[in-house]
């Protein structure tokens, strides 16, 4: 499962046919990670002169020609054309936008701000029912894996440990 979250999280709303994607709301964390390994296509208010509408303030990121959205969110951490990886924090959840409650509405559109949505849940795992679910995403474990090196020699692992 490849979730915006880290570690447990709660799908409020499902995909259907008059709602284009999930409503997640982290329980462990309210930071949104990226999901994709990508280029940010978009960041800011989806109206700028009304923070009631829509996405309210949102990330888009653009991944092998299709496009992620995170929406609703209270606060960004990147601006339109920075490159992010999976894992890298992107924004803060919140309620911009057409929203009654702290959650990111999560969903993958063919084109920006239009087509319509891929089934989100087949993406990434996170099934598309209600209830509270685990990613298993903990950042410790990952800077942990960063920082470790293997050394081989003649396809011989010679070394491996952490770098400090
Ligand atoms: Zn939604």
């Amino acid at each position: 499962m490849n979730s915006p979250y880290t570690g447990r999280f709660e799908v409020t709303q499902t995909q259907h046919a008059q709602h284009d994607g999930l409503d997640l709301v982290g329980l462990d964390s309210k930071d949104i990670h990226s999901t994709v390994n990508g280029v940010v296509h978009y960041a800011g208010w989806e109206n700028d002169k009304d923070h009631s509408q829509g996405f309210g303030l949102y990330v888009c990121i653009r991944c092998d020609g299709n496009y992620y959205y995170f929406g609703h969110l209270s606060k960004i951490n990147v601006k339109t054309g920075d490159c992010v990886r999976i894992t890298d924090i992107i924004g803060t959840e919140g309620s911009t936008g057409r929203s009654t409650g702290s959650h990111c509405h999560y969903c993958c559109r063919p084109a920006f701000m239009a087509g319509s949505a891929y089934n989100i849940s087949d993406i990434s795992g996170i099934p598309n029912k209600l209830g509270i679910y685990d990613d298993g995403y903990r950042p410790d474990k990952v800077t942990e894996q960063a920082h470790r090196i293997e050394i081989y020699i003649d396809g011989q692992r010679k070394y491996s440990g952490l770098l400090d």
